[in-house]
């Protein structure tokens, strides 16, 4: 069965784990793409770019948001970070779904800009835990922390303008619940081809003899 595809939108404080739970989607579901945002943060050591980010100059990052290259863009923790347009309009013209780690104001925006889109909210256990998760990652200085953590309480008051929150305290938990939040996504009605009430669907189902199946 045919379905329009859309934009899945992970967000929480810095140090939930979002990225995490990038590969397991994408492992699941091969036909949804990952959106590589610019950004102007520093690279750390086990990124590489054009995988994790687009890693860019200031100056360059400035030029392509004046270029209109992006659908959103924000500044969060002190560097610049966009969607290009390209990564989201690309995928989603070709049939795929579209995966998105991003920030609670680029969220909103997308949803603004892409209603049917899908925003999902990771929610560390606790305050608490979420400082542990960020000192132990290790990849900021005790500054960044600060201020990735001094972040979070406003990030997480825009919790009512998101369609799902998930708590991440078990780790295979979440990724089930990210993993079954998508594809009862997928499953919507109203995302079928055809009007958007779905008699095009049925009138063409109760016509063509073909079998079907809810697609992958
Ligand atoms: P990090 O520097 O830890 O990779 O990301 C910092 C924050 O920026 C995270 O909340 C991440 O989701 C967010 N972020 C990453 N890419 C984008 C983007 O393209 N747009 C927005 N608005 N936020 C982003």
């Amino acid at each position: 069965m045919r379905r329009r595809p859309f934009v899945f939108v992970i967000s929480g404080p810095s140090g939930v784990g979002k990225s995490t739970f990038v590969r397991p989607l994408l492992e699941r579901f091969p036909e949804l793409h990952f959106s590589v945002s610019a950004t102007t943060r520093r690279r750390r050591s086990h990124e590489r770019d054009g995988r994790e980010y687009h890693f860019l100059e200031q100056a360059d990052f400035r030029q392509r948001q004046k270029a209109g290259e992006f659908l959103e863009f924000a500044q969060v923790h002190g560097s610049l970070y966009g969607t290009l347009r390209s990564e989201v309009e690309g995928a989603l013209g070709a049939g795929r779904g579209v995966l998105l780690d991003i920030d609670v104001q680029g969220g909103i925006e997308i949803k603004r800009q892409l209603p049917d889109s899908v925003l999902v909210f990771l929610l560390p256990p606790s305050m608490q835990v979420l400082e542990q998760r960020l000192r132990q990652r290790g990849t900021e200085s005790e500054e960044k922390v600060a201020r990735r953590l001094a972040n979070a309480p406003a990030e997480i008051r825009q919790l009512s303008k998101y369609d799902f929150v998930v708590v991440n305290d078990v780790l295979e938990r979440t990724r089930e619940d990210l993993l079954a939040i998508y594809r009862s996504e997928v499953l919507r009605r109203e995302r079928l081809r055809g009007d958007a009430d779905g008699n095009a669907f049925v009138d063409e189902y109760l016509k063509a003899p073909a079998a079907r199946s809810s697609g992958s």
